[in-house]
């Protein structure tokens, strides 16, 4: 019953020219049975929005304010990103996280103002290595997924995807075998059932993120907890993120 769900992280890559010629050779792909995302830069957005409107193939932001508006020098907001046909925006991505200092409570700020103007959201969780090998996988997930929804109520859920994306597997070609992943995968729905019971629980997306390729995709979608993928390298080339929304 849930619908997989592949995404784009094209990060700090493509200039206007560069994503629009993407984003028109991924069009024609984004007609199987899952949902398909891509998410350019913020300077893109705007000319790929154009390029993607009126077809399955979903617009996504990076990033966004936790504030709606004013003096925040650099920031861009949650009514800019609509304005230019923004569906999704992916919140508390580990770079967000690592480089940038973004914490959980901060991190909900953005999820609630995102829900509440009716973007959908992608919240990104997972651990390093140092937290692995101090075995705090559990610890840090369930504080990541209880931070970042804290407050949001379950009728917005339908709108939350989580991405399960373990630091060390990120841009590093070493990716979660699918039984590590799934095992994480079923611990988040462990802690939404928690927080929300059983049902919500069973609807929640989960995708997984770090170093997906067309060679190991399908045996990560095949395993039970996993819904989608969240793919950064492999998405910055149809070559690569074409077989991945074919995975099926
Ligand atoms: P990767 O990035 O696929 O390059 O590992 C995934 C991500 O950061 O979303």
């Amino acid at each position: 019953m849930r619908k997989t769900f592949i995404a784009g992280n094209w990060k700090m890559h493509k200039t206007v020219s560069e994503a629009v010629a993407l984003a028109k050779e991924l069009v024609p792909a984004a007609d199987g049975n899952s949902r398909y995302l891509i998410a350019p830069p913020f300077t893109a957005l705007s000319a790929v929005g154009e390029v993607v409107k009126g077809t399955p193939l979903l617009l996504g932001a990076q990033n966004m304010s936790n504030a709606e508006s004013g003096a925040h020098t650099g920031e861009v907001s949650v009514h800019m990103l609509k304005d230019v046909g923004v569906q999704v925006v992916i919140l508390g991505h580990s770079e967000r996280r690592l480089i940038y200092g973004e914490k959980d409570a901060f991190i909900n700020e953005k999820v609630k103002l995102a829900l509440d103007n009716d973007l959908e959201v992608i919240l990104c969780v997972g651990e390093t290595l140092e937290q692995r090998e101090a075995g705090e996988v559990e610890q840090v997930v369930r504080t990541q997924v209880e931070g970042g929804l804290k407050g949001i109520p379950e009728g917005f859920l339908d709108k939350v995807t989580i991405a399960y994306e373990p630091v060390w597997a990120i841009g590093t070609g070493k990716t979660a075998t699918p039984e590590d992943a799934d095992a994480v995968h079923a611990f988040i729905r462990k802690v939404i059932k928690e927080m929300y019971g059983d049902k919500a629980a069973e609807a929640m997306v989960i995708q997984y993120g770090g170093s997906v390729k067309p060679g190991n995709v399908k045996e990560l979608m095949a395993m039970k907890n996993i819904d989608g993928a969240l793919v950064g390298g492999a998405a910055l080339k149809a070559e690569t993120f074409v077989p991945i929304m074919k995975y099926d």
